[in-house]
Formats: C-alpha cells, structure tokens, sequence
C-alpha cells in the first residue's frame, strides 16, 4: 500500500510514528511542510523536516516532541556571550549538527530535497521523507505595529517568541507562488493508494503544502482516497496555538469548520474525536463522510489505533 502523507513537526510526526506501526509494511512517503524553515546564525533550519526525522528515527526529545534527547546548550549560550542572537530559538548542541550539516551540503549546490534524503540516511526514519519544495518558502505573520499599522514577522517568531499572543491578522506565505513542487512529490500524490492529512495544523503546516502551485490540485486530482483527521479536539489545538492561525483565515476552531475548510474537492473522509461526536452530521452534510473516534495521541498504540480509523475510512470512501 502506497501511503502519502502532508506533514507538519509534532502532530505530523506523531501520528507517523503511529501510521508505521498500523501499517509495517506500507509505502509511506511524506511531504514535509518548509514554511517553517528559518536561517539562524547563517544557518538553514527546518524545523517540521527535523522534527519527522527525529521523531521516527528515535532521536526526539519525547516530552519536548521537537529538538534532541539529550541535548546541551553549550553553543547557544556561548553565542549568547557574544550578544549574539536570538535567544528565544532553543537550538542544541546535537541539533546544530544538522543544520550544518544541511548548510554545508545546500552550499555545495545540493537541493533541499538531495539534502534530506542524505540527513536521512543517517535516521532511518523508515519513511520517504521529501520537503514540499526545494524552493524558498517562509510563511510571515501579519500582526498589529504599535503606530496602528501592520508588521510581518517570520512565522517563528511569532509563534515562539510572541507565542501567538498577539492576532495573527494574516498568514503570508512569501515565496509560495513562485514554488515548485520538490521532485517527486507529484508523483508520489498520483501514484497514492491513500492520501492523509495527519492532525497537523491545517493553515500553517498542511495549508503551506497544499499552497504549493500544483500539490492542492494534485490531490484534489488524485485517484486515492483523501482522509484527514482533526487536530482540534473539543473546539481546541489539542497541544499549540493552531486556533490563533485558523482565526487568522476566518475558520473557527471546531473539528467541522476545519473540515469544511479543506472542504470536499480535497476530503472523502474526517475523523474528529468522539468528544466532538456531534459534528459528524454537520461535516456529513458538507459531502465529506465522518467518524468519530479517540484522536488523542497519548501513545504509539492509541495513535497505530487512529491510523486504522482512517485507513478504514479511506477504504469505505473507495468502494
Ligand atoms: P507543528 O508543526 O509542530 O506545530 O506540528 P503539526 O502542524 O504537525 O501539528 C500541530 C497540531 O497537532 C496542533 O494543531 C495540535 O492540535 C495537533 N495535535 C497535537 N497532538 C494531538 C493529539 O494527540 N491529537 C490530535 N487530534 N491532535 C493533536
Ligand atoms: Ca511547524
């Protein structure tokens, strides 16, 4: 079974983690979301590319769900003596390895893509890891300046450094137009048995890659089935801030309205949690066939349970 996945960092990663152990066998390729990607102290960081590739290679923080196990800070605090900045960028150690790493090879004129399939033969993360583009996208936040005006700042800073107390008015993502799906991306979408929308953050992370030119009408185009599963549980983000970017795009945040803004010429099938039961009619009445099941990822098991659900669901919406 050939899998495709549109992943953000934690809840993407996770719910691999989940998918690989539903499935052993499947096909899994995911398309990682690059809006997040920032340059750090002359560094290209990745931050949702990373956080997959820790998390199913075994080298996730676990409690932190991004960065290294056993990281020290020896670098950052050294750089911080400096007066060199930011400070509220938690890079490791470890984690800085790669990012040199990438740096270095990106340098040498290897495309992001080529990148990551080399970062990944250390990993092994046992799934096609492939960046949505090679080309540069990052996603700004527009936010109210003090003058009355309006400011971009990259999406880091607003989520980490502000930590989305402030209104995200809008969701720039400054490059996007110009993309071009990394290679093989397209292919994998057309030759899919499955596509899933893992309970990633529909603006900032699956909204990025679906804004690819070419990967929304991809899926919307494809053969397979396409089951998302909701990342808002009980009218909240689960874990995050995902409800300040949704109200950004005018979505409320409720398992349904997320549902009927990927809308169904991408969705066949939503899984929302049985918290939110009573959605089902409403999502159902929107074209998109529902169930509700537990979403909490709370461990390997209860997430290999949800990826049943929507392989279970992709396989009704095909018959
Ligand atoms: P990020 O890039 O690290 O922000 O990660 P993603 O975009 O992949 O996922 C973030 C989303 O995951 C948030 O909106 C959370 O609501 C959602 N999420 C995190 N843990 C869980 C969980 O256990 N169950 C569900 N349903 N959603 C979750
Ligand atoms: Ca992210």
């Amino acid at each position: 079974m050939r899998i495709v996945v549109l992943a953000g960092g934690i809840g993407g990663a996770r719910f691999l983690r989940g998918l690989k152990s539903a499935v052993p066998d499947a096909d899994i390729t995911v398309i990682g979301n690059t809006g997040d990607d920032i340059h750090l102290f002359g560094l290209k960081v990745c931050p949702d590319l990373d956080t997959v590739m820790y998390t199913l290679g075994g080298g996730i923080h676990e409690e932190q769900g991004w960065g290294r196990a056993d990281e020290s800070f020896a670098v950052k605090e050294e750089l911080a003596a400096y007066g060199v900045g930011p400070e509220w960028f938690g890079l490791g150690d470890r984690d800085f390895a790669t990012h040199i790493v990438r740096t270095q090879m990106i340098a040498a004129g290897y495309p992001l893509s080529a990148v990551t399939e080399a970062l990944c033969r250390r990993w092994e993360p046992g799934v096609r890891l492939l960046p949505m583009s090679d080309d540069r996208v990052e996603t700004h936040v527009l936010i109210d300046a003090p003058d009355g005006t309006r400011k971009a700042v990259h999406f880091q800073e607003y989520w980490v450094r502000l930590r989305a107390s402030v209104p995200a008015r809008a969701i720039v993502p400054v490059g996007a137009e110009q993309a071009k799906p990394a290679p093989g991306v397209l292919e994998a979408i057309a030759a899919a048995d499955v596509i899933l929308f893992p309970p990633s953050n529909p603006v900032v992370s699956v909204g990025t890659i679906l804004g690819v030119p070419g990967i929304r009408e991809a899926v919307a185009d494809a053969a397979a089935p396409v089951v998302g599963l909701s990342p808002i549980v009980g009218d909240a983000p689960v874990r995050g801030m995902a409800d300040k970017v949704l109200a950004a795009v005018g979505v409320e945040s409720t398992a349904a309205a997320v549902a009927r803004h990927y809308g169904p010429d991408l969705l066949d099938g939503w899984l929302v949690d049985t918290v939110d039961a009573g959605a089902v009619a409403e999502v159902a009445a929107a074209g998109i066939r529902c169930r509700a099941v537990p979403l909490m990822m709370t461990d390997t098991e209860a997430t290999a349970a949800m990826a049943a659900e929507a392989l279970t669901l992709a396989e009704e919406v095909r018959a």
